[in-house]
Parts: structure tokens; sequence; C-alpha cells
């Protein structure tokens, strides 16, 4: 792997820099999961699209810029390292968009894809459901062909669906043939979450805000135009992205190398303590560099025409704990001041999650157990 970057790379880096320091908000945006914050969040989409760097990696007619991998990698952390907020259309920008393009009509692409890079229409990914999370393929919400209307009834419930409280649209996994194997007989839905016979019933996080919501169909009519990829083949498609998540798109090095920095800062600023502590913030440092040059190791063996695979649970795992660990250390230099420093905190209370969202870590490491090592399968 060559780490020097070249020409194009560099003027690319250099203009993503100039204009970030120009728009990033100079005051951080309200929480996302209240109506204000939902609304700047969208509009800081809408200004970043406006000059295309909201969706750098999608073609131009798309409004991105048609920008390579390792591009993306380097927006990333210039993006984090100007202290630009955190993407309200995340989900939809990179679980969905990936799978539109990949297997979506014409007619989807042209549908959907620039209202969700502009911030017009925000969506929410509704896999999740009382008896399915970890075991995600034991999914009961139903489908139903209806051939008179030229559709499908969807029925059941989802839960956790990130940003569902004030989203526009949900695409979602729905048991479309109850006869076939559990992975079998999935189809893969797209629909607007005010649709006749939906209701969605905001939860609370730890903060208080509605950072989830639990999603209720009741006899909700999906037309064919939204079935994305082909009835029956919902769970191949939604696979599809569950790798690049956990490996890639859904937290690049960028977010923890700003985060490491600002650690270091915060041991600077406050002279220094326990010399133990000193130790895990040059720990959490060299990890979070760590993981950057894996990252730039991933994207060049995707640059190559390889995939993420199962090395994308190595990725989340190293991911999520280093967040963990990076929060745990900063509260601890800060003692009793932490709850002062809400940023801190609430940067905290997140990384909690980062272990059970996108697959939990046990489930990570069964994979890696399994599928990386060889080792046999343990009792389940
Ligand atoms: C912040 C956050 C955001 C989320 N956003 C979304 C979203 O937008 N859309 C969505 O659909 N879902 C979302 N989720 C849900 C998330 O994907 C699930 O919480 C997760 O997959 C775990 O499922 P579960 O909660 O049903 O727990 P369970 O599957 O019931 O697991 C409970 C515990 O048992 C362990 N366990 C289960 N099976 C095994 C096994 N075979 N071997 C070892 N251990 C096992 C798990 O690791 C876990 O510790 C979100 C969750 C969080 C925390």
């Amino acid at each position: 792997m060559n780490l020097d970057l070249g020409e194009r790379e560099r003027v690319f880096r250099q203009e993503a820099r100039a204009w970030l320091s120009e728009h990033v908000p100079r005051t951080p945006l309200p929480n996302m999961d209240t109506p204000r914050g939902f609304a700047a969040h969208r509009e800081w989409e809408a200004t970043l699209a406006a000059d295309r760097w909201s969706v750098v990696s999608w073609p131009r007619e798309y409004l991105g810029r048609g920008a390579s991998l390792l591009e993306w990698v380097l927006f990333e952390e210039e993006y984090y390292r100007a202290g630009g907020p955190a993407r309200v259309a995340q989900n939809g920008i990179s679980l969905l968009a990936p799978i539109i393009f990949g297997y979506g009509t014409v007619e989807q692409r042209e549908r959907y894809l620039r209202p969700m890079a502009d911030g017009a229409e925000i969506w929410a990914q509704a896999w999740s459901e009382p008896e399915a999370g970890s075991d995600l393929a034991a999914l009961r919400s139903t489908a139903v062909r209806d051939d008179t209307r030229g559709g499908w009834v969807l029925n059941g419930q989802k839960t956790w669906s990130s940003r569902a409280a004030f989203a526009h649209r949900g695409f979602g996994l729905f048991r479309s043939d109850p006869s076939a194997g559990r992975h079998r007989g999935l189809t893969y839905f797209l629909f607007p979450l005010d649709a006749d016979g939906v209701t969605v019933r905001p939860i609370r996080k730890l903060d208080g805000h509605p950072g989830f919501a639990e999603i209720f169909f009741t006899d909700v009519f999906v037309p064919d135009a939204d079935v994305l990829g082909e009835p029956g083949d919902g769970w191949r498609v939604a696979m599809s992205t569950a790798g690049d998540e956990r490996g890639l798109s859904l937290r690049s090095p960028g977010r923890f190398r700003a985060a490491a920095d600002r650690l270091v800062g915060l041991w600077r600023e406050r002279g220094g303590g326990a010399p133990a502590l000193g130790e895990r913030v040059a720990d959490a440092w060299i990890a979070a560099q760590a993981y950057r040059l894996y990252t730039f190791a991933t994207v060049t063996r995707l640059a190559a025409g390889g995939d993420v695979g199962a090395e994308g649970s190595v990725n989340k795992i190293f991911w999520s704990e280093l967040d963990v660990h990076l929060h745990e250390t900063a509260l601890d230099l800060l003692g009793p001041e932490a709850e002062l420093h809400g940023d801190w905190m609430d940067g905290y209370l997140f990384a909690l999650a980062g272990p059970i969202y996108a697959g939990t870590n046990e489930i990570q490491r069964n994979i890696v157990a399994e599928r990386l090592l060889g080792l046999p399968r343990g009792n389940r």
C-alpha cells in the first residue's frame, strides 16, 4: 500500500479543506433528535449538497463528484477535522443508497437519490424487530401480494429505528413468502412514514430525546415500484451493505482521529494528570492512527476489486471499543467536571451504543471466530 497522495488527491483535499473552513457552522447545531435540530441538520445537508460535498463519491448526476473511495476517506478526515456536524442523512446515504445504485431501477434512482443527497427526504432504517435484532432473519413482519392494486400489503412492527421520529421515509425487510426458509422469502421495501396504516411511536434515548422510534404497520399498501431488488431476494440485497456499515461507511476514521486529537488537546489543557491517564490518552491516539491505516488498507483492497467481507466485523469491534475508550478517558480526565462538559458526556453516552448497533459485538466476535479464524460454531 502506497500512502503517498497523488496530485489529484492533494488538490481534492485542499479544495475540501478550504470549503469546510468557510462553511462549517461556528456554533454546534442543536441536537438532531429535536424538531429544531432536525431542521437545522437538514439545512446543513442542503448546504453541503449545493456545492457537491454531501455525497462526494456519487456520480455528478446525483449531486456527487464522482470521487474515488480514497478521496471519500480524505474528505471524511477533513470533515471531522473541521468539526463538521453529525450527518442526519447518514442512514440513507450509507445504507440505502449503495443498494439503490446496485439493485434499484432507473426510476428509483431518479426518484430517491437527489432528495436523499440534499436532505429534502431523510430515511430511517427499519430492520430490527422486537424478537429479531441479532437474529435478524427471525423477522416476522409480513408482506402479502395484492395483484389487484399491483403491489404488497405490509403488517407488523419494527423497532429501534434511528431518526424515524422525524424522518420522511423508511426502508426495511418483510417476510413475503412464509413457506420459504428463514433467509429466503424476504423482500426489501421502501415506504413513506406518513402512509396510511403506518404509526410511528418515538422512543427516548438516555439523553431524553427521541433518537429512535417503533414503527407499526397495519395493512400498509406499497406499490411494486417501491420493491427494491427482486421479491424474495431481500436478505441478499440487505446483506450487500451490512458489511460496509460495520467496516467502512458508518464510521470513517476521520471521526476517531478528530476525537483523539481533541483528547490530546484536553490532556495538554489540563496540564497532564496521573501517568496512567497519560498512557490511556496515548493508547487512544495510537489506536485511532491504527484504525486510519487499516481503513487505507481496506480502501486499497476495495479499489483492487476486493470486498469488505468478514473483516468488517474486526473493524466494527475495533471502532466501537475505541470510541468508548476515548470518551471514558476524557471523562476521567475531567473528573467531576465531566458533567459540565456536555460534548464529552454526550459523546460518551452515544459511544456506549457502538457495541450494540450495526450488529452487536458479541455477534461480530462470532463472525470473526467462525469465518476468519475457522473456529467451531458456538452453542446456540
Ligand atoms: C443507537 C442504536 C441505533 C440503532 N439504530 C437502528 C436502526 O436505525 N434501525 C434498525 O433496524 N435497528 C437499529 N438498532 C437496533 C440494533 O441493530 C439492535 O439493537 C442490535 O442488532 C441487537 O439486537 P437486539 O437489541 O434485539 O438484542 P438481542 O439480539 O436480543 O441481543 C441481546 C444480547 O444477546 C447477545 N446475543 C444474541 N444472540 C447471540 C449469539 N448468538 N451469540 C452471542 N451473543 C448473542 C447480543 O449480543 C446482546 O448482547 C439500533 C440500536 C442502537 C443501540
